[in-house]
C-alpha cells in the first residue's frame, strides 16, 4: 500500500462496503480528492454472500463478483483505495484526522461506511457450510429455499421477523431459541404462534450444524432437560444480532439503544457536523445492498455539499481579513 502519511483528502471514507464503494464511486466521480479506507479486501458483506438476486440491474451475481465491480467502478472515478485499518478519527477544528496502522491522513470530511457483522453462534459447522446453508439474511437467501425445512435460531425481532418472512419460500420454519420467553415483541411472537407454518423449540441451543457438502440438520441440546436430539433441515438463518462497527470516533456520536448511528434522514449527517455514515452502521429499518447503496449516495452528495460550504466560509473569512488589513 501506498504510504497515507500527512496526506489530506477532500472526503476520507471509512470502509469498502457496497456503501463504502458506492460512496467512492460518487465522491471520485465529482471530482473530490477521495480516500477509500479499507482495513481488509473490499467487498464487505458482499465477499460472505454467495448469490445476489436483489440488487436491480443484476439478475443473478456472485457477491465477489458484484464487489470487484463496484470497486473497479469507484477506482476508475479517482478514488484512492488505501488497504489500512483505521485505528482513531480525531475531529479538530482544521478537519479530521485518520489514524491507520500505517499513518495519518486528513480529510474535510468523513463518510463512515464500516458496516458491522451479524453476531455468530460460534458452534461447529457454522463457518462451514456459511453461504451454502447458513445465511444470516432471510431477504437476501429465502428464495434460495423454496420449499425446505428451515431452522431460525434467536428470539429476538429480527429471529421473528425474519422467520415469518421465510415462511413466504420455506414449508416450515422452527424457531430456535434458548430461552422460554422472547425478546421479540409480543405482537410479533403472537402472529408467528398463529402461523401454520411456524414451529417454535424453546430453551434450547444449537450445538453443531450438520451436513455432507450442504447442511442436513442441527443438533440441539435442552437447557432444561440436558437432552439432546437433532433436528433435520434444509437450511440454518442464524439471528442473534448485528454489531455495528461504531468504535473508531473519538467523540461521541449520537446512536440509537443498539449502538447504530443516528443520522439526518436528509443528509446522513451524523451528530458531529462532517461526519456522515451510511450502510449497516446507521439506524435504519433494514440493511440491504441497495439500501446502503442510496444511504451512501445521499451522504456523498451531502459530504461535498458541506465541504465546499467550509472552503467557501473559509475563502470569505479570508477576504474578509484582507479587506480589514487594507
Ligand atoms: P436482539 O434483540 O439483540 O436479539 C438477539 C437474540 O439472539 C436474543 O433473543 C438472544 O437471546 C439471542 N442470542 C444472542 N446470542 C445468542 C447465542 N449465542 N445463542 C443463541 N441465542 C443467542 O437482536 P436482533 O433481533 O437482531 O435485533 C437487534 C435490534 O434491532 C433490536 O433493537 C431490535 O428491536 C431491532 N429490530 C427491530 C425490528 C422491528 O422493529 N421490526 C426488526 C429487527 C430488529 P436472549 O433473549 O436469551 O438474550
Amino acid at each position: 500500500m501506498r504510504n497515507p502519511s500527512s496526506r489530506t483528502f477532500d472526503i476520507a471514507i471509512v470502509g469498502a462496503g457496497p456503501a463504502g464503494l458506492a460512496a467512492g464511486l460518487y465522491a471520485g466521480r465529482n471530482r473530490m480528492r477521495t480516500a477509500l479506507l479499507e482495513a481488509r479486501a473490499p467487498g464487505g458483506q458482499l465477499l460472505n454472500t454467495e448469490l445476489i438476486e436483489d440488487y436491480p440491474g443484476q439478475k443473478s451475481i456472485l457477491g465477489g463478483d458484484l464487489a470487484a465491480i463496484m470497486l473497479e467502478q469507484a477506482l476508475h472515478f479517482g478514488a484512492e483505495l488505501i488497504t489500512s485499518p483505521v485505528t482513531r478519527i480525531r475531529v479538530d477544528e482544521r478537519g479530521m484526522r485518520i489514524e491507520t496502522s500505517d499513518g495519518e491522513i486528513q480529510a474535510a470530511a468523513v463518510i463512515l461506511t464500516a458496516g458491522g457483522n451479524p453476531r455468530k453462534l460460534d458452534v461447529p459447522g457454522e463457518a462451514e457450510f456459511a453461504g451454502r446453508g447458513v445465511s444470516y439474511c432471510a431477504v437476501c437467501d429465502g428464495a434460495f429455499f423454496k420449499g425446505a425445512d428451515l431452522a431460525v435460531v434467536g428470539g429476538g425481532d429480527a429471529a421473528v421477523e425474519e422467520g415469518l418472512f421465510l415462511t413466504r419460500y420455506a414449508s416450515r420454519v422452527t424457531i430456535i431459541h434458548r430461552r422460554n420467553e422472547f425478546r421479540a415483541q409480543p405482537i410479533l411472537v403472537e402472529e408467528a404462534k398463529r402461523h401454520p407454518q411456524v414451529a417454535f423449540i424453546l430453551n434450547t441451543v444449537v450445538e453443531a450444524i450438520e451436513g455432507v457438502e450442504k447442511v442436513s440438520g442441527v443438533r440441539l441440546r435442552n437447557l432444561s432437560t440436558g437432552e439432546g436430539s437433532t433436528l433435520p433441515v434444509g437450511g440454518v438463518f442464524v439471528f442473534v444480532g448485528f454489531v455495528p462497527n461504531t468504535g473508531l470516533v473519538d467523540a461521541h456520536l449520537e446512536h440509537d439503544s443498539a449502538g447504530y448511528y443516528v443520522t439526518d434522514p436528509r443528509t446522513m449527517m451524523t451528530s458531529i457536523p462532517g461526519i456522515f455514515a451510511a450502510g449497516d452502521v446507521r439506524s435504519q429499518l433494514t440493511r440491504q445492498i441497495t439500501t446502503a447503496v442510496g444511504d451512501a449516495t445521499t451522504a456523498t452528495m451531502a459530504a461535498m455539499r458541506w465541504v465546499e460550504d467550509n472552503k467557501r466560509s473559509v475563502d470569505v473569512g479570508t477576504a474578509e481579513q484582507a479587506q480589514l488589513v487594507a
